[in-house]
């Protein structure tokens, strides 16, 4: 009787423990435009937090490497042929109808939020382009603060924030800690590499150095809010590289122009190296998991699988 007593006793604790277990949280950073090779050199902080085994540089993004169709794969975990998102201009694209993890999320009651850098993302964030009653802060308002307005005032006309604006509201989302998936996308490094220097210039690099320092601030405060980030998992990652000064996702090794007309006929033997190779980088509660749910070699579209996975959708 006893005995029985005793295992009735256990399987009610189990029950218990299950119920009350810590929700999971999960931010996902998109650095626009980095380079797998300039993120293995420049992010010496990051590569602290993750570790050598959890710090890929050499991870694949989608045929075409343009912000547009690769975000749309990173956040809905199909290639562009699928979700057919190939319009990477500010204006004139449609609503992406394939669900994201916004839209899967959202469904199963969890709390998302984002701060990104380039308003064209309001395309590819949700199907229905909202985030809804999560999503923080004045929707879409773009504001510039006075000194990135004289540095740069081709950004206002692009509708473009400035990655200070992007951790500002980053670092309150997650100070406030009300969310449960939180995406952010700096945009300076891609800016850097098409107007100021191009890929691996002195500015482009800088300013890699200060999204270090910008994301070991924000993983700072998560730390704080779950000591050891038992229930946290940060995915840092890029929607495409770039080479010289010739941009990226449109020419060839020998600088001739792609035609990207027929989604269907690219292959990577089209694209320079660096345009197609970004970080994949993971820290935190989920890091050391050895069933993630990750190709060889990594590809951008397992970012999304792998949210999936964390959240159990
Ligand atoms: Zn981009």
């Amino acid at each position: 009787m006893k005995i029985l007593l005793l295992i009735c006793f256990c399987l009610f604790l189990t029950s218990i423990s299950g119920r009350t277990a810590e929700p999971k949280k999960v931010v996902l950073i998109s650095v626009d435009g980095l380079k797998g090779e300039l993120a293995a050199r420049y992010l010496p902080l990051l590569a602290k937090r993750a570790g050598p085994s959890n710090f890929h540089t050499d991870a694949m993004t989608t045929l075409p490497p343009l912000t547009i169709p690769s975000h749309a794969s990173m956040l809905t975990g199909v290639d562009p042929t699928i979700h057919q998102m190939l319009n990477n201009s500010s204006d004139g694209s449609s609503l992406i109808t394939t669900p994201t993890i916004f839209d899967q999320l959202g469904s199963a009651g969890y709390k998302t939020a984002a701060s990104v850098a380039k308003k064209k993302l309001k395309y590819i964030l949700s199907t229905t382009g909202e985030l809804g009653i999560d999503y923080y802060g004045p929707k879409w308002k773009w504001n510039l603060d006075s000194a990135s307005r004289l540095l740069s005032p081709i950004m206002a006309v692009k509708s473009f924030r400035t990655d200070s604006f992007v951790q500002r509201d980053a670092m309150k989302i997650v100070e406030e800690n009300q969310f449960d998936f939180l995406f952010i996308h700096y945009g300076e490094i891609d800016w850097n590499g098409h107007v100021y220097g191009g890929w691996g210039g002195p500015q482009q690099i800088l300013k890699i150095a200060l999204v270090d320092q910008k994301i070991e601030a924000i993983i700072s405060v998560l730390e704080k809010n779950d000591p050891g980030l038992k229930n946290t998992t940060i995915i840092v990652t890029a929607d495409h590289g770039g080479h010289g000064t010739m941009s990226h996702g449109k020419h060839d090794s020998a600088g001739n122009e792609i035609d990207l007309s027929d989604v269907y006929s690219l292959t990577y033997e089209n694209f320079v190296a660096d345009d197609v190779t970004i970080p994949w980088i993971i820290i935190g509660d989920k890091a050391s998991r050895e069933d993630l749910p990750l190709s060889n070699p990594i590809s951008i579209k397992d970012t999304a699988a792998v949210i999936r996975s964390i959240f159990k959708l």
